[in-house]
């Protein structure tokens, strides 16, 4: 049953992804539409750079309730971080690129999941989080690892 759910939960990511990118070929059409010709590779880089990277979906066990999130921007602010985020956030980021800690997906995503119910902890989350590119698994980013650290991720 466990590992039905696990599945369940990636294919979610995988469709959730696939959405995502599906906005991205409308982006391009619309600009084939507006210019006549195709999108050059630099101004391909600007629609794509407008998708997201990575979707996460993230469940929360006790409720069974779902979480979905991209990547990117909007991003909360500052104060719609979950107090239990918030208290495990580098001052810095530990990202290689230096991305912003709360631009990650699985981020955001506990981020809604732990502000649904007053009484939820990291640990009641089950993660997966897919590339926005192919629905290929995304392992979290070290700042990742250290804010949802104690919930279940299945695409590590
Ligand atoms: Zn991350």
């Amino acid at each position: 049953m466990e590992n039905k759910n696990h599945e369940e939960l990636i294919k979610k990511a995988i469709e959730a992804a696939e959405t995502e990118k599906e906005c991205a070929q409308i982006l391009e059409t619309h600009f084939k539409r507006l210019h006549g010709r195709k999108p050059s590779k630099r101004e391909r880089a600007i629609i794509n750079a407008d998708a997201a990277r990575a979707v996460s979906v993230v469940c929360d066990k006790k409720t069974g309730y779902i979480f979905i999130n991209t990547s990117g921007r909007p991003h909360p602010q500052t104060e719609e971080i979950h107090i239990e985020l918030k208290r495990r956030m580098p001052e810095d980021s530990l990202d290689k690129n230096k991305r912003p800690v709360e631009y990650c997906a699985e981020f955001k995503a506990c981020n809604k999941a732990l502000h649904s119910r007053h009484d939820a902890k990291m640990e009641d989350l089950i993660v997966a989080t897919v590339l926005v590119s192919d629905g290929s698994p995304k392992e979290r980013c070290e700042n990742c690892k250290r804010t949802t650290e104690g919930a279940i991720v299945l695409t590590d």
